[in-house]
C-alpha cells in the first residue's frame, strides 16, 4: 500500500510540551527534563488510518500516512525560522498549556500569522496540553474548544505525561488531511 508523506509541524511558546508530545507519538516516552529544543528537530512516524464504518460506505480503503513532523522552539529568538518549517506542511498542532492561560493567548499571533502566511488549506489543530494537570486548570474546555470551533480547527486535549489523546490528535489530523 501506497504511504501518504505529510508534513506536520508543531508550534507554541516554550514549555507548553511540543518536544514532549513528539517524543511521546513517536516513541511512547516521555522526559520529564527535557532540554528546550534549539531551532527545530524533526521526528517520523508512520500511521496506519482504518475507515470507520461511515467511510466505508463511502468506499474508502486503509491509507498509509507518514508523518514528518517539525517540532520547533518557542522563544522569540526563533520565531523568523517558523516559516521554514510550517511552508510545505498539511498540519499544524498548536499547543497551549492548560494550566497557563498566557500560552492560550499566544496561539492567536499563530494562527493569525499562518492564515496570513501559511500553505492554503492547512489543517489547524489546537491542542491543549499537559491535561493531567487538572487541579492547575486555568483554561477551561470550553473556552478552548470554543475558539477552535470559531477557527475551523480541531481541537484535542493531551497528557504527553500519561499518554493521554497523543495517539487520537494525530489520528484525528490523519482523517481529516485529503488524500493526495
Ligand atoms: P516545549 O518547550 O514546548 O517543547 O516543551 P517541553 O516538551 O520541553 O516540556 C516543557 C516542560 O513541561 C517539561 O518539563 C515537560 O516535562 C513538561 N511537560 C510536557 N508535557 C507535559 C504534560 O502533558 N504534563 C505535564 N504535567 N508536564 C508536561
Ligand atoms: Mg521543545
Amino acid at each position: 500500500m501506497a504511504e501518504q508523506s505529510v508534513k506536520v509541524v508543531i508550534l507554541g511558546e516554550s514549555g507548553v510540551g511540543k518536544s514532549s508530545l513528539a517524543l511521546r507519538f513517536v516513541t511512547d516516552e516521555f522526559r520529564p527534563y527535557s532540554e528546550a529544543t534549539i531551532g527545530a528537530s524533526f521526528m517520523s512516524k508512520s500511521m496506519t488510518i482504518t475507515p470507520t464504518n461511515d467511510e466505508k460506505e463511502q468506499k474508502s480503503t486503509e491509507r498509509n500516512i507518514s508523518f514528518k513532523i517539525w517540532d520547533t522552539a518557542g522563544q522569540e529568538k526563533y520565531r523568523s525560522l517558523a516559516p521554514m518549517y510550517y511552508r510545505g506542511s498539511s498540519a499544524a498542532i498548536l499547543v497551549y498549556d492548560i494550566a497557563n492561560p498566557s500560552t492560550f493567548a499566544a496561539l492567536q499571533d499563530w494562527v493569525t500569522e499562518l492564515n496570513n502566511n501559511g500553505p492554503p488549506g492547512l489543517v489547524l489543530a489546537i491542542c491543549g496540553n499537559k491535561s493531567d494537570l487538572e487541579d492547575d486548570r486555568m483554561v477551561g474546555r470550553s473556552v478552548g474548544q470554543e475558539y477552535a470551533e470559531r477557527i475551523n480547527a480541531l481541537f484535542i486535549e493531551t497528557s504527553a505525561k500519561d499518554g493521554s489523546n497523543v495517539e487520537d490528535l494525530f489520528s484525528q489530523l490523519a482523517r481529516i488531511i485529503p488524500p493526495p
